[in-house]
């Protein structure tokens, strides 16, 4: 009674197993041959069930052809789904392999059919075993081994996913098996426990390998939408080896074979790609049992990138056309006395190849003469202020992929070199810096020129005739601030939220793009840093930078 109270049970449990894949959303693979592995241990227990009811030799027969069914397709079942289970560990899904299986299975199957006798006798108690029986025991117990060493590779996996998967893995490949080998010893009479113990296994593989959730099984490692994102996706497990790769992630590493190699390298690898910039966000995967393994979105950053770059020499640019007028008075003031002296060193010239040869020069000629070499001093020096300009707009001008690399450098010599930009224009006591000693930051030194710049310009174009502007750097809270305060026009209350928004401007058109405030914003936060603005009490506007301070321990940048 109670061992027919057992095998209705198992009945319904692996009926149930049997049919969930068809029920859930999760994945094929794993749940398919779990299913199938089901659907086996409810063919033999349904099998068992009607034969403890007794009947004639004949449907005895027909029952224990149908027992048979489900104990020949069960090691096959069991072996497929111990491969999936230790997928990753194998290349294939093992698909040949477990048809090869299939085959001396089925050959077992059918000698039940042509020669039974063969078998044995169950007519008599207990029943007498024929050679194909043994064989047949023989071949199940050597799938059985087979598959137990793929679940042992599974079973390490799963000692890190999840603790309680562990156990209910070794118990469901444990039990059939002692059981099975008691039975088959004669330890347990006619009443053969395998079917409900598979039954039992059947249900602690659901729980330790399908519902344990090994990340590669989880339902969003799959679909459409994986094989159609831009985006790479990678699933490890928690071993750190690859269980999904998406088409992208093959395109974007360049390689054929993802699944089964270790996350970390392949995290690795998209970082320092040769000719792409690729960016990489890892996360960890978590089920309702807790952590199941790692994710890994990458993206390529290429074409953004080179479109952020080519928008920042753009705004580049405009701060120096915008200083084009100031840079222009600059180059004429010495050009304009370079000229006057090479006309005087003209002259002087003309007049000493017309002097005879071995007469006295002219008193008039003698001083001029004499005055030459401080004309030629003074020219020089006015050709040389304009080669520094040139110099400075050029260092400024130019993108340099150098420039845009992070190291420890003082805030106030990136101030400096804005400021000595935009003094180009305007008188230099217009701006004043006032700077308290700071530890440096860890920035691109370009950009925070640039950023600076930006804020210059703007505090000059919104203070009119008579600009005053005033930076002021201080420590700030584990790192530096520089605060810009004009005393202009102030920002309008309704357009403050919106200044560090792309191509917001008040300006007209030709004279704002926009551009200035949100790079300068994004540059800020690409160092770690922040940037604000408020209004002043008494009239104008002040920009806050914020950078954090460079770790002690880095070493200092040079010059
Ligand atoms: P643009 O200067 O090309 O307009 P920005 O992004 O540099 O672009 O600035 C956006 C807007 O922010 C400006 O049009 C202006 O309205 C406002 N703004 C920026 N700096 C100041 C300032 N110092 N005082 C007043 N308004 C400012």
């Amino acid at each position: 009674m109670l061992y027919e109270l057992g095998l209705l049970s198992t009945i319904a449990i692996t009926g149930w197993l049997a049919l969930d894949p068809l029920l859930s959303t999760a994945s094929r693979g794993r749940s398919m041959a779990l299913s199938a592995m089901a659907l086996a241990a409810c063919i033999w227990a349904s099998a068992e069930l009607l034969l403890q009811r007794g009947g004639s030799a004949d449907e005895i027969w027909v029952l224990r052809r149908f027992l048979y069914l489900g104990a020949c397709a069960l090691p096959v079942t069991w072996l497929w789904l111990a491969f999936r289970a230790a997928r990753g560990f194998h290349r294939s899904s093992g698909g040949w392999f477990i048809a090869l299986c299939a085959l001396p299975s089925a050959l077992f199957y059918s000698c039940l059919w042509w020669a039974p006798e063969l078998y044995g006798d169950w007519s008599v108690v207990p029943p007498k075993r024929g050679p194909f029986f043994v064989a047949n025991v023989g071949w199940t117990w050597l799938l059985i081994s087979v598959g137990i060493v793929y679940f042992g590779v599974a079973a390490r996996r799963l000692r890190q996913a999840s603790s309680g998967a562990f156990p209910a893995l070794v118990t469901a490949v444990m039990v059939p098996m002692v059981g099975n080998l008691l039975y088959l010893l004669g330890f347990l009479g006619t009443f053969d426990p395998t079917p409900i113990l598979l039954g039992v296994a059947a249900l602690l593989l659901r729980v330790g390998v399908i519902d344990a959730g090994l990340a590669s099984h989880l339902p969003f490692g799959r679909g459409d939408l994986l094989d159609q994102l831009e985006a790479g996706v990678l699933v490890s497990d928690m071993s750190g080896e690859v269980v999904v790769a998406n088409p992208a992630s093959h395109r974007l590493l360049r390689e054929e074979r993802l699944v089964g190699r270790p996350l970390d390298a392949l995290v690795d690898r998209a970082l320092c790609h040769p000719d792409r910039s690729i960016e990489v966000r890892r996360f960890p995967l978590r089920t309702g049992m807790g952590e199941v393994g790692a994710g890994v979105v990458l993206t390529d950053r290429t074409e953004a990138e080179h479109a952020a770059r080519r928008l920042q020499l753009a705004a580049r640019l405009e701060a120096v056309g915008y200083l084009t007028a100031g840079i222009a008075h600059e180059v004429n003031n010495p050009l304009a006395y370079i000229r006057t002296n090479l006309g005087q060193l003209g002259d002087l010239a003309e007049a000493l190849t017309k002097a005879e040869p071995g007469t006295e020069l002219e008193p008039e000629l003698r001083d001029r003469a004499a005055e030459a070499g401080e004309v030629v001093a003074e020219t020089r020096e006015g050709v040389e202020r304009i080669a520094h300009l040139v110099e400075r707009l050029r260092s400024f001008a130019r993108h340099d992929p150098d420039d845009d690399r992070a190291a420890p450098v003082p805030l106030v010599r990136a101030v400096e070199r804005a400021v000595s930009m935009a003094r180009v224009g305007f008188a230099s006591d217009v701006i004043r810096v006032q700077a308290e000693s700071t530890p440096p930051v860890l920035a691109a030194e370009s950009q925070l020129v640039q950023i600076v710049l930006n804020l210059l310009v703007n505090a000059i174009q919104a203070s009119g005739e008579d600009p005053d502007i005033e930076l002021a750097i201080a420590p700030d809270a584990g790192g530096v601030s520089l605060r810009v305060s004009d005393r202009g026009s102030g920002i309008d209350e309704d357009a403050l939220p919106n200044v560090f928004d792309p191509f917001f401007t008040t300006k007209g058109p030709g004279q704002g793009t926009g551009l200035g405030l949100s790079l300068s914003y994004d540059l800020a936060r690409q160092n770690g840093g922040r940037l604000a603005a408020h209004n002043r009490k008494g009239g104008g506007a002040t920009f806050v930078l914020w950078l954090p301070a460079a770790e002690a321990d880095v070493e200092p940048q040079a010059g």
